[in-house]
């Protein structure tokens, strides 16, 4: 199956039924864009930016993040390329960012708060993005937002950045669903937002209270836990009111058991590992969008991760 995959791998991804699926690749580095590329990617639902930022003394300036920014986006071949702003805490900590030692890292300066607690960093990346040519291959997008507010603040800093370089093309601002605050108020942030991306690692830590880097819970953490998978339906609906549409870049957009009720519940984008993305996307062309929302009604109403996996994969079984 995996060799029938990889020849179908650069056909434009559909359902059986006809719903077009986009299916990206995940980025880190220039390799993995161009990874990404081979293997048959729609574009990149992410582009992790750390890789620019960590194990130096000062922060990269904006032409050397323009200059990378647009190799992996040449790369992409004007592919879409989704980038998010720089997602830094107290964990993976830079020598020019001294936060604060924090007791619980990750619900500290995170993420958007430390774009916004450092707004000249994230002005400087904006930039950079925003010089990538062609204008508009590029999106972007902001890391564990938990308020409107955060969202509104990011898009006056990206207003103040485009009329300095007097761009007054539509560039457009998405948000990563990555907290319970988010995905509950998925309606609000959709009505500013112009796109939700389910960070699926952090939003299933943040839902469940379990560290997603403490190796005595790592059996517990699963993102198929109903009370994630509900998170995500309501993460949908929120966006459906406001026609956005809702991709999952975390990692259960890599897992073929979940992609199914991913389907179901509405999610129409997945950036899965470049690795993965012919496997996703063979798997997308097998399935048909009604039986997959059938299997999410009864997903949600499982009683625990164990369920929900083994009910998928006896979905998957059956598709083949
Ligand atoms: C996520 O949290 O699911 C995600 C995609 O971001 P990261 O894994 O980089 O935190
Ligand atoms: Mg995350």
């Amino acid at each position: 199956r995996k060799a029938a995959a990889k020849a179908a791998a650069h056909q434009e991804s559909r359902t059986a039924d006809g719903t077009r699926i986009e299916v990206f690749g995940n980025v880190g580095s220039l390799n993995d864009a161009l990874a990404a590329a081979a293997n048959g990617a729609e574009g990149s639902g992410l582009l992790r930016t750390e890789f620019l930022f960590l194990e130096r003394k000062t922060p990269p300036d904006e032409d050397e993040q323009a200059r990378q920014y647009q190799a992996i986006a040449s790369a992409l071949d004007g592919r879409p390329l989704i980038i998010r702003t720089l997602d830094v805490g107290g964990d993976k900590a830079a020598p020019y960012l001294p936060i604060p030692a924090e007791e619980n890292p990750a619900l500290g300066l995170r993420g958007v708060r430390v774009s916004l607690w450092r707004p000249h960093l994230l002005k400087t990346q904006l930039r950079a993005i925003l010089r990538v040519k062609p204008l508009g291959q590029c999106r972007i997008m902001v890391p564990m937002i938990a308020s409107l507010d955060e969202l509104r603040a990011v898009r006056a800093v990206l207003e103040e950045a485009k009329r300095e370089l007097e761009i007054t093309e539509r560039v457009e601002l998405g948000v990563m669903i990555e907290t319970p605050a988010a995905a509950v108020t998925a309606d609000l942030l959709a009505a500013e937002a112009d796109f939700l991306s389910i960070g699926t690692n952090d939003l299933t830590q943040y839902v469940l209270a379990m560290d997603r880097g403490n190796p005595e819970l790592a059996a517990r953490i699963d993102a198929l836990h109903p009370a994630v998978l509900r998170m995500i339906a309501q993460t949908c609906a929120g966006a459906a009111r406001h026609h956005r549409w809702v991709g999952v870049c975390g990692g259960l957009a890599s897992d073929l058991v979940a992609v199914p009720v991913l389907l179901g519940l509405g999610v129409t984008e997945l950036s899965a590992t470049a690795a993965t993305v012919p496997e996703v996307k063979a798997l997308v062309r097998a399935l048909d969008v009604p039986a997959c929302q059938a299997l999410a009604r009864q997903a949600l109403d499982q009683t625990s991760p164990e369920a929900v996996r083994d009910l998928c994969k006896t979905f998957r079984a059956k598709v083949g």
